[in-house]
């Protein structure tokens, strides 16, 4: 927590000073690259509900959007899709640096708040889908752990016979019960995920199903979607779980077997793909050579940089740049600072390819 903090103000004083003495530009010509990829979650409007820190940063608002297109394109940017950029990579002349615009996962306001403004300024996307959201069987534990912390007073639950107790008054205690809650779910074996979240949830009644059909895509929306020639739909697996995790053939079947569910639905090639979590923690060299074997021809990771001509040889490693409203503390401006490629130099120790 202290650490948290220790970053948070760090990251809150040198945002301004990289911005505002405009040194941030110093790092223009060796980390800007050819261009960058977006990564995106969800767009959602503004909402006057109180909201617990970690899941709010994977959100934007509509407005947000909107102001970042308009950035991208007053600051020389041109606005392509995976497909051109991969072109791009290969050879193909382009007079601007390009960006991309992808969004995780699957949520429902991507059709819902994001589509209607991408297809207003004419923005090429891709939306990468994990087949349990649309299938309705994921279980977005993250989202109901939010509402249980919010709704409750205190929270109790039993996990492997010991008792856990949290006070949930204000809404620090609220914050705060939500990260230790969610540790404890995440720390243990990978395959009793499920049953742990099972028992945090014992006590209270809340529908799991409810909450996915709430935020996930339709497969409906997604056909419509990916009639547009503006939208490209990428696989995100099955399962969205942690790749290095499982063994080789667990890993082809959650490619191929995510990629084979959209192209049924969609009636069209599936020919890009994201990791799920995608930092090194949970992908690396095994899985860039599997997503090559499954024939992909780009995918992406969360690790965060901007992309280099070297890239032409790393087209199932791409990084991207997470657009954070709440990091960035609602400053389009700031957009700057991850496209000249000064934050994603310190966040990688001056490293360029990463
Ligand atoms: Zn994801």
């Amino acid at each position: 927590m202290l650490l948290k903090t220790i970053k948070r103000t760090t990251a809150g004083m040198l945002f301004p000073f990289l911005f505002y003495t405009r040194s941030y530009l110093l790092s223009n010509l060796f980390y800007s690259g050819l261009g960058s990829i977006f990564m995106f979650h969800r767009v959602c409007p503004r909402s006057s509900k109180p909201r617990i820190r970690g899941n709010a940063g994977l959100e934007v608002t509509p407005e947000y959007l909107e102001n970042a297109i308009l950035f991208l394109r007053q600051n020389n940017y041109e606005i392509v899709s995976l497909v051109r950029a991969a072109l791009i990579l290969n050879g193909a002349r382009i007079k601007k640096k390009f960006a991309v615009f992808t969004f995780d996962d699957g949520y429902a306001d991507n059709y819902l708040h994001a589509y209607p403004i991408l297809k207003k300024h004419s923005v090429p996307f891709t939306i990468y889908v994990t087949t349990h959201l649309p299938d309705g069987e994921a279980i977005l534990w993250w989202y109901l752990l939010e509402d249980l912390v919010l709704k409750e007073k205190k929270i109790n639950f039993k996990i492997n016979d010991q008792y856990y107790q949290y006070s949930c008054s204000s809404l620090r205690e609220k914050d705060w019960a939500y990260h230790e809650i969610h540790k404890i779910i995440l720390n243990g074996p990978s395959n009793q995920l499920n049953q742990r979240i099972r028992q945090v949830f014992e006590n209270y009644d809340m529908s799991f199903q409810e909450k996915t059909s709430q935020l996930s895509l339709t497969w409906q929306q997604i056909r419509e979607m990916s009639e547009d020639p503006l939208v490209e739909i990428g696989a995100h697996t099955i399962h969205h779980e942690a790749l290095n995790k499982l063994s080789e053939e667990e890993v082809q079947k959650e490619m191929e077997g995510s990629r084979d569910i959209i192209q049924s639905k969609i009636d069209q090639k599936v020919e890009h793909f994201c990791y799920p979590f995608g930092t090194r923690n949970e992908v690396g060299e095994r899985e860039f050579r599997i997503a090559q074997q499954c024939g992909f021809k780009t995918s992406t990771t969360t690790r965060i940089s901007n992309i280099f001509p070297e890239h032409k040889n790393l087209l199932q490693q791409l990084p991207r740049i997470p657009v954070n409203q709440k990091r960035d503390h609602g400053n389009i401006n700031y957009l700057s600072l991850w496209l000249s490629g000064a934050l994603p130099c310190i966040i990688n120790k001056f490293k360029r390819i990463v």
